[in-house]
């Protein structure tokens, strides 16, 4: 793995190398530093958006929580059937990147509403 997310404009899954990716959602963990996040998922096919999520959006195992807002967005490779999450996390000064691979939250497709919102 050598960590390469973009390979002739095309999304790169490292471990497999395989660019043959659907990137199929979008999870937020807002928060401001260091407070209680409002966990967001948007389902980009269905158009469907939830928030105040009871499950927390992806998270890596190198990073962690980081002291801000994380985003990630979630998908899977078509060649070895892996669920991963590009995790994007706000920490300090920096925008942190890694891979999720484990504990993707599922999605569930069943109920394709336009847009769910609650208040904030
Ligand atoms: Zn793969």
């Amino acid at each position: 793995m050598d960590g390469r997310v973009i390979g002739n404009a095309l999304l790169i899954y490292p471990h497999c190398s395989s660019d043959v990716t659907h990137v199929e959602h979008v999870f937020v963990s807002a928060r401001q530093e260091d407070r209680l996040a409002n966990e967001i998922t948007v389902n980009a096919i269905s158009g469907r958006v939830e928030t105040r999520n009871k499950g927390e959006a992806p998270i890596g195992s190198t990073v962690g929580h980081g002291r801000r807002q994380r985003i990630a967005l979630g998908g899977y490779c078509d060649l070895c059937g892996t669920r991963f999450a590009l995790v994007i996390t706000q920490h300090k000064g920096s925008a942190l990147v890694e891979w999720a691979e484990r504990e993707i939250p599922l999605w569930n497709d069943e109920d394709p509403l336009d847009t769910v919102e609650d208040s904030f």
